[in-house]
């Protein structure tokens, strides 16, 4: 295996399935089933999680609620998440850590750094909730802070597609996908792989985002098994 600790971020979104809005029970389960393989290999994974499927501060505001109010909601929204993952995870028999950017502590522990990197050493998962518990940040940002943070060797962006295209494969049919493109060209080329402070964040730091399709089975640990699965930025 080429890395040894990852971090998962998968959005809030991609927890809904087939439905409108929420938590759909079949999607985590698959998750926490592919989480687990990776695990059981040996490498040492922390999750950052959306909370699209709920609330984005983004939305309320745009509907008149004050942005920073919204922001909150948000968070707490990825914390919602982060216990629904937690909880998927443990029935699977893998041992986790939710750890939350806002203080919450009856339900998760906090975000301190050496804990969490004491967690994956020891071969538990470790969610991050509350994104930056920052107003006017995405959880993309908390991804990128935390993998620097806790020195992980990557960061894998599962979506619901397989990677990066030279335009919108939704939109249009003759659209290719990159198998490796730099930090460089994704700016150049407008693409559209993590809001700009993400994106630069990572770049600044030297940390490779792959972005891949999470909800094809295996391909978690095909991408880690180095196969060519996704878009791989790099410098
Ligand atoms: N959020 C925030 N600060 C952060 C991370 C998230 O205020 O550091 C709020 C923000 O309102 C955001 C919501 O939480 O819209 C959910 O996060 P995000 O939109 O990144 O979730 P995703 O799109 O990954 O589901």
């Amino acid at each position: 295996m080429q890395y040894k600790r990852i971090l998962l971020k998968l959005s809030g979104e991609a927890l809904m399935g087939e439905k409108q809005y929420g938590i759909d029970p079949k999607r985590l389960a698959e998750y926490a089933a592919e989480i687990k393989e990776v695990v059981e290999k040996g490498m040492q994974v922390a999750v950052v999680i959306g909370g699209g499927n709920i609330f984005r501060g983004l939305a309320g505001a745009s509907n008149g609620m004050d942005r920073v109010q919204g922001d909150h909601m948000g968070m707490l929204a990825t914390v919602i998440n982060g216990l629904a993952l937690q909880s998927a995870l443990e029935i699977a028999g893998v041992e986790t850590r939710l750890q939350s950017a806002i203080k919450i502590n009856e339900v998760a522990e906090p975000f301190i750094r050496r804990r969490a990197m004491r967690h994956l050493e020891k071969g538990r998962v470790v969610i991050f909730g509350g994104g930056t518990g920052n107003p006017y940040f995405t959880t993309d940002s908390a991804a990128v802070l935390r993998a620097i943070e806790i020195e992980a060797d990557v960061i894998l962006k599962g979506t619901r597609v397989d990677g990066i295209y030279t335009s919108d494969p939704e939109k249009n049919k003759d659209a290719t996908k990159f198998d490796t493109i730099s930090f460089n060209d994704v700016l150049s080329k407008g693409l559209k792989v993590m809001d700009t402070t993400a994106f630069t964040l990572s770049q600044e730091n030297e940390l490779p985002i792959i972005v891949f399709d999470m909800n094809k089975k295996g391909n978690l640990l095909r991408v880690l098994d180095g196969e060519n699965v996704g878009t791989k930025v790099n410098l």
